[in-house]
């Protein structure tokens, strides 16, 4: 009866008053399943300070979503500015031409299609080069044919670079 009334303040944490603490106490001296239950209490309660304040684990979590969050925004506004500055700074380096092209869009269309069809013809006697070549290849040449093919090849290779130099430049050439 005694035994059950000690091991209830033990269980509920109960307030006690002075006479019932010396009560307590008296009681624990002599009851090895009391005193265990009240050194279990003091653990707990020991534990439960340390334990992270009420709260703690969602103010953590909302922290670490804030941090996601910011985190998200700075890789967005990063991949924005570096985005905005890449068509800035195509914007400033295309706007000569495309100002030229508004200047004259007749000049620059035909200068385009010449460029395409010299593109397209280049290629076609490229393309017909390389077929004679096979062609002749299983033939064994002399040396000195492998380098006029070898010099014709340089040679050709020389002209189309300088030819597409200058049409790439003839039109920025035209607009000043
Ligand atoms: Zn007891």
């Amino acid at each position: 009866m005694k035994r059950q009334h000690f091991e209830d303040w033990l269980l509920n944490d109960k307030k006690l008053n002075e006479a019932e603490q010396r009560e307590l106490d008296s009681h624990l001296r002599t009851c090895s399943s009391c005193a265990a239950l009240a050194e279990t209490g003091f653990a707990l309660r020991a534990a439960r300070m340390i334990s992270p304040a009420p709260g703690f684990t969602s103010r953590f979590k909302i922290r670490l979503a804030a941090q996601k969050i910011a985190e998200r925004r700075r890789k967005f506004w990063g991949a924005f500015l570096l985005i905005l500055t890449g068509a800035i700074l195509f914007a400033w380096l295309a706007a000569p031409y495309v100002y030229a092209f508004l200047l004259s869009p007749a000049e620059w269309i035909t200068a385009a299609i010449g460029y395409f069809l010299f593109t397209v013809t280049s290629l076609q006697i490229f393309a017909e080069m390389i077929s004679v070549f096979l062609k002749v290849i299983p033939d064994i040449l002399p040396p000195y044919a492998w380098m006029v093919i070898a010099s014709a090849l340089a040679g050709f290779s020389l002209l189309w670079t300088i030819s597409i130099w200058r049409f790439s430049r003839a039109p920025q050439g035209a607009s000043l």
